[in-house]
């Protein structure tokens, strides 16, 4: 009989948390506890990539109406319907949530829906004033999205509320540069929403390779949006008598094209969700939108969990310090997932609750392997990479860059400009690829299937040795023969 009321206690039902408990349970007989205080499914499932990737799919149709006619369809552009769209999401969120509840209790988990926070070593205590012990605490809480300190910033909406608006606006300015910016910059503009996107920095998606995200921020402009670099928000207020200063269109609407226009008028539905608000930015311009979005980061959920004061370290920015095992400065305590600000993908949260289980309930000692993770960002088009940037890797060692861009056939067919980029960075000693980079439509679906073979250590020559699969957009990786340039 054991001395703890569970062998596990897991704090937080989102990816992580869930894959872990119900994997100790199921696989490791172990008896194992959850708390959630919100919804089950966590970030990913409930306000993050399932919701997201729905309405990227929901922001493409405009434009499938708009090409389908070059391929001799005759197709209706009819106006974006936000509730009913909404009404069908949400009963998809509710169905996903159950799946996860299910999984959890048909592998055993006990299940607590309520906040938890750490008491002990071995404790946690739980908000209806129960205290649980356990021999070991899986802390897997996740993150939270941040606004900026700047005055006002209590106006502007974050990812999470995306998902509940009553209506769409008619004007979005996005703060950010990042993912999340990125991608709903797309989404907003193909649901026919005016996008104005800031970026403090020279270009968006900082940290990826250069050429890549020089063509997804081109292609964002093509497409609309009103993309202004080396701009920030400095102030921002309820726009009223004092704040007059009206929006009067985009810059880039003298460019925008006439199927972009239409949509924007077709959006009947739009109107300010909580009244327009007065900018300010870096450049002194001063414009008026409907609704300001911050996607300026995100910070882990360890505020007023008694982590501090049961010894856990936590790090510069609020994460939870770990080890390669998961393990933090308490013995029995690890952590998992977007609360230890690692790599804050949902796969990553996953494999680091498989290898924690390994680890602790399995004897098999598993550390986590951070090294060579493909992932796509969903902008359109899409951008899927895996491994090391031009830039990155011309710093670590003598490389050869194999690219091409083009217009692929479908596009290229109805008359769009959009254009793909494949590039290969292959180091010159020992013939790896080091990082593949795709910007293309479905270059999340290319990138998987690359990221099994440069995980493998693929060398040039063996992609050279790879047939085509033709007509496809993703040929043109094993046909790229002479390198456009050595660094
Ligand atoms: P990111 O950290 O990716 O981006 C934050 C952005 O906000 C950056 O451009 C940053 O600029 C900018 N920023 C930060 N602070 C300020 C400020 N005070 N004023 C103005 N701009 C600011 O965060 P996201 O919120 O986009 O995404 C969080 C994480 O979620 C990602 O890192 C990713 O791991 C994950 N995610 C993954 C997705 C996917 O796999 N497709 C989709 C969505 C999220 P700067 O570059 O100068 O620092």
């Amino acid at each position: 009989m054991s001395q703890f009321d569970y062998d596990l206690f897991v704090i937080g039902g989102g990816s992580g948390g869930v894959r872990a408990a119900r994997v100790a349970a199921g696989e490791a007989g172990a008896k194992v506890a959850l708390a959630e205080e919100d919804r089950y499914g966590g970030t990913c499932v409930i306000r993050g990539c399932v919701p997201k990737k729905l309405m990227v799919f929901a922001s493409e149709y405009a434009g499938v109406v708009e090409d389908a006619a070059s391929y001799g369809w005759d197709l209706k552009q009819g106006p974006f319907d936000w509730h009913s769209f909404q009404t069908r999401l949400n009963t998809e969120l509710d169905r996903l949530e159950q799946v996860y509840r299910n999984l959890l209790k048909g592998s055993g988990v006990d299940t607590f829906d309520t906040r938890a926070t750490v008491a002990g070593p071995h404790e946690v205590k739980l908000a209806t004033g129960e205290t649980k012990s356990a021999k070991h605490i899986l802390i897997a809480t996740g993150g939270h999205p941040v606004r900026p300190d700047t005055v006002n910033a209590q106006l502007g909406i974050v990812s999470d509320d995306i998902f509940h608006l009553e209506s769409l606006p008619k004007s979005l300015l996005i703060v950010g540069g990042g993912y999340i910016a990125c991608e709903f910059a797309g989404i907003m503009n193909g649901l026919g929403v005016e996008v104005t996107q800031y970026y403090r920095g020279a270009q968006i998606l900082r940290g990826f390779d250069d050429e890549a995200r020089g063509l997804v921020a081109e292609s964002m402009r093509e497409r609309g949006i009103d993309l202004r670099v080396g701009t920030n928000i400095v102030e921002m207020a309820p726009a009223g008598d004092d704040h007059t200063a009206s929006w009067t269109g985009t810059a880039s609407d003298a460019a925008m094209g006439a199927d972009v226009k239409q949509r924007r008028e077709m959006q009947t539905e739009a109107k300010d969700a909580n009244g327009p608000i007065w900018v300010k930015s870096t450049n002194g311009g001063e414009r008026v939108f409907d609704m300001v979005l911050f996607a300026t980061g995100r910070d882990p959920n360890t505020k007023d969990m008694g982590l501090e004061e049961v010894g856990v370290k936590l790090g510069r920015r609020g994460q939870i310090e770990v080890d390669a095992y998961s393990q933090t400065a308490v013995p029995s305590i690890y952590a998992i997932g977007d609360v230890t600000d690692r790599v804050n993908l949902t796969p990553v949260a996953i494999r680091e609750g498989m290898a924690f289980v390994e680890t602790v309930f399995k004897g098999n000692p598993t550390p986590v392997d951070h090294d060579l993770i493909p992932s796509a960002i969903f902008t359109q088009p899409e951008m899927g990479t895996v491994g090391l940037s031009e830039e990155d890797a011309r710093d670590q060692e003598p490389v050869e860059i194999y690219c091409t861009s083009f217009r692929p056939m479908q596009t290229a067919f109805a008359g769009r400009p959009d254009r793909v980029l494949m590039k290969l960075v292959v180091s010159k000693e020992t013939r790896k690829v080091l990082g593949c980079h795709i910007v293309a439509p479905h270059a999340g679906e290319m990138i998987q299937l690359a990221g099994i073979a440069i995980k493998m250590g693929t060398t040039k020559e063996d992609f050279d040795r790879t047939v085509a699969v033709h007509p496809t957009m993703s040929e043109e990786i094993v046909t790229m023969r002479t390198p456009i340039r050595t660094a």
